[in-house]
């Protein structure tokens, strides 16, 4: 049983005034220092979240109605900037960055009630697999040490496992909040893109970063989504939310059509792991699902196609970290030009490097139609690929990773290896679905995730889905 009741729980009986917001945040600072050995927090936010919490506490003494998450504990991923807080996304360029302003995402949360509690760790802006590109430190897996937590939201997930908060934000580019969710026994939601507000989160790749919930259960992180959605004046790219609640997670598996995605549950898949997703899948089928199995044939080409375009926008990201407006500046430069050369040299590591090399040079001229423009048509045949798919079933599975949680160290000196964990999951963000991973048991004690993919804007009839899994494998 976890220390934390179902969020909606915990929020009633704040409301009620069973529960203190105090009360929850202590319970919550308590828990990461007791599990400070696991290094998934950079951050907490003490002083903050005490505040807010004894203001919550004296606003329903007042007879107030604080809202949907009132006095609920949440730890942001440190890419996210949280007013007054410190914002490193993990990267020592950022250092010494304090936020001048708040994402949507939070404002939105805090508008309802729950407190920020602490920032979580993740591979240096969001680069990454495992957190072991963070420039400070691995997080080690809740459920073997000598283990990865999965990334880049790899701290939020570990922290959702560990019990420090009963949620977590992450951002999900290519697989970021999936694989930790997958790897850290947890729910991981990657929304349909534009549908949560980027606004006030660290860029990675813009057209392909969507912001998730990280938390123990599918209601949860539904509740969260639903708090969290919609359009927002801030990022242009965002759409209109659902006018039914999130949290309506009614789905009907009787008729439902599942596609079995092929090359998701091809022989890359871990025997422990397709053993997991296969009895789920009958579980499935005996509850009156329709199950059959579908291809999108140019998945093959989605990581080369996410490893192109992602890098040629993080490269144009990256490109405001001159030394001069955010975090750290080289202070031995003599000339604004050694400011930027020397600060950007000191102050990156090695993957943002990588990819910033990578990205110039896909975009650059001469190397533009070779590669850039090749993967933007190969994106719009893969999303030509899945609206066919999507035309003939309303869902699609597979597995999350192919592999489960990897030994520490075990891909760190190989980006190649760092990038195949992402196998499975690139093809979402390319293509613009929401997909979610839901743990479906586990193989040789550690988790196994399910991967399920909706057609765009489907994102509450998945956690419908999501719900109806969780149920059928408890
Ligand atoms: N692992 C992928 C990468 O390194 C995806 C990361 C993410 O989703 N932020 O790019």
């Amino acid at each position: 049983m976890s220390q934390w009741p179902a969020i909606a729980d915990i929020a009633a009986a704040v409301q009620a005034g069973k529960m203190s917001a105090t009360e929850n945040v202590e319970k919550a600072l308590k828990t990461i220092a007791d599990k400070a050995e696991y290094k998934a927090i950079i951050v907490t936010l003490d002083e903050n979240a005490r505040r807010r919490a004894a203001e919550i506490d004296e606003r329903i003494k007042k007879g107030e109605n604080v809202g949907r998450l009132a006095g609920v504990p949440f730890i942001a991923k440190d890419n996210f900037l949280v007013f007054g807080a410190d914002t490193t996304a993990a990267s020592n360029i950022l250092k010494g960055f304090v936020a001048p302003y708040q994402s949507t995402a939070i404002n939105k949360l805090e508008a309802e009630g729950a407190i920020c509690v602490a920032k979580a760790n993740l591979d240096a802006f969001a680069h990454g697999s495992s957190t072991e590109n963070s420039d400070f430190f691995t997080t080690l897996n809740p459920y073997d040490k000598t283990r990865v937590p999965g990334g880049s939201s790899g701290g939020s997930a570990a922290a959702v496992a560990l019990e420090m908060a009963p949620f977590a934000l992450g951002t999900d580019t290519g697989s970021s909040v999936r694989l930790p969710a997958a790897f850290c026994g947890i729910v991981g939601l990657k929304p349909t893109y534009g549908l949560v507000s980027r606004s006030g989160v660290v860029a990675m790749g813009s057209s392909l970063d969507v912001i998730g919930p990280l938390a123990a259960t599918v209601d949860d992180a539904a509740l969260v989504l639903d708090v969290m959605s919609g359009k927002d004046a801030l990022d242009g790219t965002t759409i209109d939310r659902d006018e039914s609640a999130y949290t309506d997670l009614g789905t009907e598996l009787k008729g439902l059509k599942i596609g079995i995605l092929k090359e998701y549950m091809d022989e890359n898949v871990d025997a422990g792991a397709r053993k997991n997703i296969e009895d789920a899948i009958a579980k499935l089928k005996a509850a009156g699902a329709e199950i059959k199995e579908v291809s999108v044939p140019s998945m093959h080409l989605s990581l080369a196609v996410y490893y192109i375009l992602c890098p040629a926008e993080v490269s144009s990201n990256l490109s405001r970290y001159d030394g001069q407006r955010y975090g750290y500046s080289d202070t031995n430069a003599k000339t604004l030009d050694d400011s930027y050369n020397q600060s950007r040299s000191n102050g990156f590591g090695k993957e943002a490097k990588r990819r910033i090399m990578i990205g110039t040079y896909v975009l650059s001229s001469g190397y533009y139609d070779a590669y850039y423009k090749k993967a933007q048509t190969v994106r719009t045949k893969l999303i030509n690929e899945f609206n066919k798919v999507f035309g003939e079933v309303d869902f699609m599975l597979g597995a999350v990773s192919p592999t489960p949680p990897f030994k520490i160290g075990e891909k760190a000196g190989d980006p190649l290896q760092m990038y195949l964990a992402d196998l499975f999951m690139t093809g979402a963000n390319l293509v613009g679905v929401p997909a979610i991973s839901v743990p479906v048991g586990f193989s040789d004690d550690l988790p196994v995730g399910l991967q399920l993919l909706g057609r765009q804007r489907s994102d509450r009839q998945l956690l419908g889905l999501a719900k109806r899994v969780e149920e059928l494998v408890a």
